[in-house]
């Protein structure tokens, strides 16, 4: 019964038609501007959106807006580019072993809805693109389907399968694809290559067998031979990984083991290089800040769109962590120690000079897809103020990305990625959940409607 219902209204979700490109320009009158480029934000500002981007970016007083012209009203509200999620895995919902649900998770096809239903939840967020760091063809799939104007969602970046080094003995991962030796791994990039993937992921563990320098170099070098970036996991804490991905020339580490570095040299490195890091991740956060106002872990949009049994696994994935935090407390954890610490590493990268970008990895335990700003909330009790957590998730990223001449600032010529916040989400990020439109391409998105498709079928 409940597959025969999660049919249904995944065809309502296919079937729900975006607001078509505009055919005359589209006018954002009247908010206040928050570019993404760190200055101050420019009142009773104007967009004007042409297609799929932006031609004008001007003061409200100096433009002429054309009686009849199409526009959106943000008087009062706040403007901002579309917000980048440099680390997610669209084919996990937020539980930590997808074993729990059988129901849901034993068939591509209802895989493929739940990567549907991320990503549409992200988009729902304001996350306009993601970068997803491991996933199987189904995310591929999606990003192609989202691509072709089908089904709504973010710009999809994907990574498909990580790169692992054969380690005998070990678990067999969906996920993961297995190198021996500097030809094998070369093979295999230009195998991911040809499944399209738009970048490739490294990963580095002491749970598997690490890599030679020689082998982790081949992979870079195959990757920007084939035009891709290269960015890897490693360990946190772990300075060999992160001495092997700075040596072999990687384009990013993921996670926070770059903070953590004993050697202010390596850093100094990293910066040097123009590595980007991604400073943490969602599921710490979310963890350590549940009781930060932000509400129930589990948000209304995704009670909304997900599948009954995945919210009361999740129910049950936030009651366990709940105890754990009660466990972890009781023991002598103490957020404000732990807080403490990260601020002072925030610091000290950014004094290095080390790009840090936003990434939350969404779709592990209990982070949540579309939840996003309570990671971004999350950077501002890390040593990030408000502005420099925008910056980590729109200009920073797009250039994690290799995107930024086409995202994550507001300007003419920029494709038209754009959120409306109802409240200044520089005097608090935990506004960034009031969100009045999503922009994407030019086409805009009621938050509000994107949920009608799954409340339809209720
Ligand atoms: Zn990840």
């Amino acid at each position: 019964m409940k597959r025969r219902l999660i049919g249904l209204w995944i065809v309502l979700l296919v079937a729900v038609p975006v607001i078509p490109q505009q055919k005359t320009p589209l006018y954002i009158t009247g908010g206040t501007l928050i570019d993404g480029k760190g200055g101050p934000p420019l009142p009773q500002a104007v967009v004007i959106v042409d297609g799929e981007r932006i031609t004008v970016v001007g003061r409200q007083s100096a433009l002429k807006i054309p009686p009849g012209a199409k526009i959106i009203d943000a008087t009062g509200k706040y403007l901002l580019p579309g917000l980048i999620d440099t680390h997610v895995h669209l084919e996990y919902v937020g539980l930590s072993d997808v074993g729990e649900l059988p129901a849901v998770w034993d068939s591509p096809d209802k895989i493929k809805e739940l990567i549907m239903i991320n990503a549409r939840l992200d988009l729902i967020g304001g996350i306009t693109t993601v970068r997803d760091l491991g996933s199987t063809a189904l995310v591929l799939q999606v990003r192609d389907e989202i691509n072709a104007g089908k089904i709504a969602g973010p710009r999809i970046l994907a990574a498909g399968m990580q790169l692992v080094k054969t380690t005998p003995g070990a678990a067999k991962v969906g996920m993961f694809l297995d190198y021996d030796g500097p030809d094998d791994a070369r093979a295999k990039v230009r195998r991911l290559a040809s499944s399209r993937v738009d970048l490739i992921k490294i990963r580095l563990t002491h749970q598997r067998a690490v890599p030679s320098l020689e082998e982790v170099r081949a992979i870079v070098d195959e990757a920007h031979k084939l035009g891709l970036r290269a960015t890897v996991h490693t360990d946190v804490p772990a300075d060999d990984l992160v001495r092997l991905a700075v040596d072999a020339g990687a384009d990013g580490i993921e996670h926070n083991a770059p903070l953590r570095l004993k050697d202010d040299a390596l850093l100094g490195e990293i910066a040097r290089k123009g590595m980007t890091v991604m400073a943490g991740s969602g599921e710490f956060y979310v963890q350590r800040f549940e009781d930060a106002g932000l509400g129930d872990p589990i948000g209304q949009a995704a009670i909304r769109l997900f599948p009954d049994g995945v919210v009361s696994a999740l129910r049950q994935g936030a009651a366990v962590l709940r105890k754990q935090t009660a466990q972890m407390k009781a023991s002598g954890w103490d957020a404000e120690q732990v807080r403490a610490g990260f601020i002072r590493e925030t610091d000290r990268a950014r004094k290095a000079g080390v790009l840090l970008i936003f990434g939350t990895d969404a779709g592990a335990f209990l982070a949540i897809h579309g939840e996003e700003y309570k990671a971004l909330y999350g950077e501002t009790r890390m040593g990030s103020t408000a502005m420099e957590a925008i910056l980590m998730a729109t200009r920073d990223a797009a250039k994690a990305l290799g995107k930024e001449r086409e995202i994550g600032t507001v300007e003419a010529g920029r494709l038209a990625d754009l959120i409306i916040v109802e409240a200044d989400p520089l005097g608090d990020l935990r506004n960034l959940r009031n969100l009045y439109r999503v922009i994407k391409g030019g086409v805009v998105y009621d938050p509000a409607g994107l949920l009608q498709s799954r409340s339809q079928e209720k």
